[in-house]
């Protein structure tokens, strides 16, 4: 467990508003990236964080500062939305074609949107069953909640973001192995990937609306 970070985000926890620093915003890109962020906040936790022996986290988790249900989840890229009927607090979306290495397809994962008790705030427009949805980059998916999530993983409305890899068939690998993902540092344009980034604040000073 990275203890800079364990202790950062316990700190933006506590009162966001001391550090505006922090906060990354959603639907914005970060230079030439080609995601945009997915939601706002602070990205607490980084792709390959620890949170306990033998796993390494997946994705990241960006925390809004704010209640449930209040804070934004867009899409990062556009592509083919799937919500399996048993989720309650995730939306997945397929993106044939890779920007980063063409031909290849993969998958954005978004979850942690819906509160304990898992009422859902994942957009209406998705209901469960929802299946190969064609979104644009920007699309309302939900708003961050605290949902279920990693058991070390400190409580606080978030999003769960990461980028899966496909089977090499059409279907999304399993999500919770990071084997099965990707850094997600070149899309969206930040230090994201633990072993490479100490304790740094990932910020973005070159955010672009485009
Ligand atoms: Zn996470």
């Amino acid at each position: 467990m990275n203890i800079t970070r364990t202790r950062h985000v316990l700190s933006w926890l506590r009162d966001p508003g001391a550090y505006e620093a922090w906060n990354v915003q959603g639907g914005l890109r970060c230079g030439e990236a080609p995601f945009m962020m997915p939601t706002s906040g602070f990205i607490g936790f980084l792709w390959d964080d620890s949170f306990r022996i033998g796993h390494q986290h997946q994705g990241i988790d960006v925390f809004g500062g704010g209640e449930l249900n209040v804070t934004p989840v867009v899409a990062a890229y556009p592509g083919y939305l799937t919500r399996l009927p048993e989720w309650k607090s995730t939306v997945i979306v397929r993106i044939p074609d890779d920007p980063l290495q063409p031909g290849r397809q993969i998958w954005t994962y978004y979850t942690h949107m819906a509160d304990p008790g898992g009422d859902s705030f994942i957009s209406e427009a998705f209901p469960p069953g929802t299946f190969e949805e064609f979104i644009e980059a920007g699309t309302l998916l939900g708003y961050q909640g605290n949902y279920s999530g990693d058991p070390g993983n400190p409580t606080g409305v978030h999003l769960h973001f990461s980028i899966v890899k496909d089977d090499g068939s059409g279907e999304f690998l399993n999500e919770l192995e990071i084997k099965n993902t990707l850094d997600p540092s070149p899309y969206l344009g930040m230090p994201l990937n633990a072993r490479q980034n100490e304790g740094d604040v990932p910020v973005c000073n070159d955010q672009v609306d485009s």
